[in-house]
């Protein structure tokens, strides 16, 4: 890079920075995932003449968000009715706007979106020109259909501030900590790596990316760097915890927390992962065209943290598309709230979970929490 590009770079740096709310979030006091999502929704409350007089400046509890999410649902039902073919000729033919929709009862009355539709045909999702688009990303998941979203510069932006708050909530506290990103490159469609190591830069922490899936390198680059907490794939870590307990005992290498993310993490997985290295491993769930970060547990390991301001999530029975209540077990759908550039609207992600509708051990009480998230198939099997 020669000085002009490094000068650049450095200012984009900087008003990026200034643009995270998740850098001013303290790892100290409460939850730093429900402190970031809180003082996002206040923000924009703030600047909101409507919802300002609905909210004034109090202090929220669960029902303002539940409240403040129907409210942006309704905004975002408006706003694809202008804006993205695909949804604009869906709602005209269901004969749906959003003034029917009033309760949390009435998101029934707005068709889901089925993920072969969005691979089908991406752009009739787009709401913004093409030029404003900054990069698309492409996602067979787990259904291995190609499906292809894209982001603003601005929704980059919110997906890197939502993961900062997502690791504070991890246990990175300060430049004291590194992050080892484990990807294996050929496992990934696009690069989760880069979009946390580019988090980990912004938010004033160090990382380092190993995408060997050889124990040993995986293990050098540990003591090289310092490494103290490691996120992969769920049975990339399995594996690679194998294997270096083969090795040597690395318990003594100071890792303070394990995230495993991309697929289900079981119960006996967890154990022995936590057994190997004697620190905790958390699960993380997140999809590509949901923008990746979209729940983690915290330290109570007792469900999953959606990010909350970003996504609203319903259950499902899978077969008759029925909302369940809190606790029961169904199929995840997720609306994004704030995208503007490839809103989903109850998008069908086909996995299951079940929402926790109640305060969590770790003192939050305000976060939607989704219990550990299971693939359909095992869940098929069983129903
Ligand atoms: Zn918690």
């Amino acid at each position: 890079m020669n000085l002009p590009e490094k000068i650049s770079t450095s200012i984009k740096m900087n008003v990026a920075k200034r643009k995270l709310d998740s850098r001013k979030i303290k790892s100290t006091h409460g939850n730093p995932l429900e402190q970031w999502g809180v003082a996002k929704i206040k923000k924009e409350i703030a600047k909101d003449k409507e919802l300002k007089k609905l909210f004034g400046d109090k202090d929220l509890n669960r029902e303002d968000i539940k409240a403040y999410k129907l409210l942006k649902l309704k905004e975002l039902v408006d706003y694809v009715s202008k804006n993205s073919p695909y949804y604009k000729e869906l709602y005209a033919e269901h004969g749906l706007d959003s003034s029917q929709i009033n309760s949390y009862e009435d998101l029934a009355k707005i068709p889901l979106t089925e993920q072969d539709k969005l691979a089908a045909h991406p752009y009739h999702f787009l709401c913004v020109s093409r030029k404003d688009i900054a990069r698309e990303f492409t996602s067979s998941g787990t259904t291995n259909m190609l499906k292809r979203v894209a982001y603003t510069q601005g929704e980059l932006l919110e997906i890197v501030d939502s993961v900062i708050s997502g690791l504070k909530m991890a246990g990175m506290d300060s430049n004291e900590d590194t992050l080892q990103i484990m990807y294996p490159t050929i496992t990934a469609t696009w690069d989760p790596g880069l979009v946390l190591s580019k988090a980990c830069d912004l938010g004033g922490f160090r990382s380092v990316i190993n995408n060997s899936i050889d124990a040993q390198s995986q293990l050098d680059t540990i003591k090289e760097k310092g490494t103290t907490l490691i996120i992969g794939t769920s049975s990339f870590i399995y594996n690679f915890t194998i294997e270096a307990n083969k090795i040597e005992n690395v318990r003594d290498l100071g890792i303070k927390k394990i995230i495993c993310s991309s697929e289900p993490l079981t119960d006996t997985m967890r154990m022995v992962i936590e057994s190997v290295w004697g620190c905790k491993a958390v699960r993380q769930w997140g999809m590509t065209e949901l923008g990746l970060a979209n729940a983690i547990e915290c330290e109570g390991q007792d469900g999953l943290h959606v990010n909350n301001p970003d996504f609203l999530i319903e259950v499902i029975d899978p077969k008759t598309s029925e909302i369940l209540p809190p606790g029961e077990e169904g199929e995840l759908v997720v609306t994004t709230l704030r995208r503007k550039c490839m809103p989903l609207i109850r998008y069908r992600t086909r996995d299951i979970s079940a929402i926790y509708d109640e305060k969590c051990n770790c003192g939050a009480h305000l976060d939607q929490r989704i219990m550990n998230v299971k693939r359909m198939d095992d869940y098929s099997s069983k129903n």
